[in-house]
Order: structure tokens, then C-alpha cells, then sequence
């Protein structure tokens, strides 16, 4: 295992002056939380970064060699896509990633360990790696900056390593405000696009996020590309509409200079309480019609299947794709239920061979 190095921060970039500073003292604005109409994600203000350029990336190109669970996943990916499923087990319960292990072990090519502003307690990262792991489950670890300082961030990125996780999704993370447990403070000594050198030289694969329908809409394809420049090896998308859609966006990135392979969510619904769950996030475009269409059917089930695997077809066969993540929520108890959706369709996709 190598240990990451810890990098210097890069030099302050000035915002422009008489502007409220960020809430989550961000320079690699802005994030994905930004409303519909340009405010913050938290309060009412506007979001700081909406009118200025892009801030490019100022540290260097992330570099280092990526260990062998995550060069499983490169060699998966050169053959064919990439299936990825959330890891729907509930909250600080061993029992429940076991439960919902089962039906993704040989479904699935990776399980990506995150959080929601519904279940921000977690087991912390490299734990939940280590118990996921021990079901034969790759594990695509997600890492935030709102409950870690840049220490406890080099820690828990080693611990990864250490773990055997494959890869690590560096995000910045809502901030507390916008979740469960408002009270906690929030740390932001870092933000998602300055984890990535330090994943990287763990030899991690290495994920960032970026949402294409989060304003301002124009300069999303340039702030995903310095996040290449970081040295992120793929991004994962919030659902983003068409597959048209993301067919721009893959266009649009490029034409920033990047050529960074694309996951984009594949939303599956199969109950009521997933569906709020997916209306709730911010940024998210879903296709017309495609949660009443689940919800209306005779076997909601069975619906939320059949219309997620047809988008992800679609997915898949656009340029600059290099898979697809299936995410989602379901209710208490109906976890194994929403594991076992992803496992029918990331079999139908190829995963896990
Ligand atoms: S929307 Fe996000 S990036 Fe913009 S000011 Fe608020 S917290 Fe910062």
C-alpha cells in the first residue's frame, strides 16, 4: 500500500469582491447543489461561482499507478461497460449489507458506498469497504469533505487502500444544513476536486461527480474538465434527461479538452418512497414521465425494471460513455427489494462477468 502524499494546498484564488463567500468555502465552484433559478444550496443567496469563469485547477495533474482491484475495473471497462450499482444497505447495519450483498455478488461490477441527506451517519468509508468486500463485492468508495478535515481525509484514503477498495468518488458533499443532522458542524478543509491528487496516489481509482443541469449549465463541461485536470480517471453524472443529453454533455466535455469516461445514474424506482427520495435531489433531470409511469403500473416492480434497463441500454451506446451507475432509494425494509432490482438489471447489462 502506498500512502497518499499529502500535496500543498494550492494558492488562494480571490472570488470577485463584495460577494458573500461560499458556505463550504469552495475555490473549484461551484458544486452540484445550486437551485433551479441559481441560489445556494444553502439559504437564499446566489450561488457565488454563477457568473464568474471557470476556475481552472492550480495544483498539478494528479498522477500515480492504480493498484490492482481498481485495474480490474479499468480492463473491465476496456472491454465492454461498466455496470455499477448503489449500495442500498440501511444505515450502520453489517446485516443489511450482507442481506443486500447477496443478490449483486456476479450482478454487479462494482458497488458504489455513498451516503444521502437521508442516511448521513455511515459506518466510515473503509469500514463499510471492508464489510462489503467481504461479500465479493468491488467497492467504489464515496468520500465527502463535510465531515472531515484534510487529516482525517488522508487517513480514511489510506484506510481505502488498505481496505481494498477499488476506487473512491471524491465529492465535496452537501452541506449539513441540507440533510439529516443540520446541527453537525461542517468541515469543507477541502473540496472534492483537492481529494482527487491525494486518491489517486493511494492507487485508487479515482471518481469525481458533476451535474449538467445544475446552473450555470454553460460551464459545466469546463469545471468537469478541471477536474481531469486533478487527474480524475472517470466522472459520475447526476441523472441528466435524454440520452441525447448526455450525448451533449460527452460532446461538450470534450470540446473542454477532456476526455473523461462518463457514468451516468440510471434512477430505478420501484416504490413510492424511492421516488420522493430521487425528486429530492438537487440538479437530477428525469425523463418525462418516467416516475408516474413506475408508480401507476400494475407491478411497480416490474416496471421500474423494465424502464430503467431500456435507458441504460441507451446509455451505454452513447459516445464518451464508459457505463452506468443504478441508484435509488427505497423504503426501510425494502432494501434487498431495490438490491435485487439493480442485480436483474446489471445482469441484463453484462455485469459482473
Ligand atoms: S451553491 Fe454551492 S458552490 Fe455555490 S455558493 Fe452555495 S455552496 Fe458554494
Amino acid at each position: 500500500m502506498t500512502l497518499p502524499t499529502p500535496r500543498p494546498t494550492p494558492p488562494p484564488i480571490a472570488l470577485p469582491t463584495g460577494l458573500p463567500a461560499c458556505p463550504k468555502h469552495m475555490t473549484y465552484g461551484p458544486c452540484g447543489g445550486v437551485g433551479a433559478g441559481g441560489a445556494c444550496e444553502v439559504g437564499t443567496m446566489r450561488c457565488v461561482f454563477l457568473d464568474g469563469p471557470v476556475v481552472a485547477w492550480s495544483g498539478g495533474p494528479g498522477a500515480g499507478e492504480v493498484d490492482a482491484p481498481g485495474r480490474e475495473l479499468l480492463a473491465i471497462a476496456a472491454r465492454r461497460p461498466l455496470v455499477l450499482s448503489g449500495m442500498p444497505a440501511a444505515p450502520l447495519s453489517a446485516e443489511s449489507i450482507v442481506e443486500c450483498s447477496a443478490p449483486l455478488r456476479g450482478a454487479v461490477d462494482a458497488v458504489l458506498a455513498g451516503d444521502a441527506a437521508t442516511s448521513r451517519v455511515q459506518f466510515p468509508p473503509a469500514y463499510r469497504a471492508a464489510l462489503i468486500r467481504a461479500q465479493g463485492l468491488r467497492v467504489w468508495a464515496g468520500l465527502n469533505c463535510r465531515d472531515r478535515n484534510r487529516v482525517a481525509l488522508e487517513a480514511e484514503i489510506a484506510a481505502l487502500a488498505h481496505a481494498g477498495a477499488a476506487a473512491v468518488h471524491c465529492v465535496t458533499g452537501d452541506h449539513t444544513l441540507s440533510g439529516l443532522r443540520p446541527e453537525a458542524m461542517p468541515v469543507f478543509d477541502l473540496e472534492g476536486t483537492e481529494l482527487v491528487p491525494l486518491a489517486r496516489s493511494a492507487g485508487l481509482l479515482v471518481s469525481v461527480a458533476e451535474s449538467p443541469n445544475a446552473p450555470p449549465v454553460a460551464h459545466r463541461a469546463a469545471r468537469l474538465a478541471e477536474k481531469a485536470r486533478a487527474g480524475a480517471h472517470l466522472a459520475m453524472l447526476q441523472y441528466c434527461g435524454e440520452a441525447a443529453d448526455v450525448a451533449a454533455f460527452a460532446t461538450a466535455v470534450r470540446d473542454a479538452g477532456a476526455h473523461v469516461p462518463l457514468i451516468p445514474g440510471v434512477p430505478v424506482v420501484v416504490d413510492r418512497p424511492g421516488a420522493e427520495l430521487l425528486a429530492s435531489f438537487a440538479g437530477a433531470a428525469l425523463l418525462a414521465g418516467f416516475v408516474e409511469r413506475v408508480l401507476t403500473a400494475a407491478d411497480p416492480y416490474a416496471a421500474g425494471v423494465e424502464v430503467a434497463l431500456a435507458y441504460a441500454r441507451e446509455l451505454v451506446d452513447v459516445e464518451g460513455v464508459a457505463g452506468v451507475l443504478l441508484g435509488g432509494g427505497a423504503a426501510p425494509g425494502s432494501e434487498p427489494l431495490l438490491a435485487t432490482a439493480f442485480a436483474e438489471i446489471g445482469r441484463e447489462l453484462g455485469g459482473g462477468t
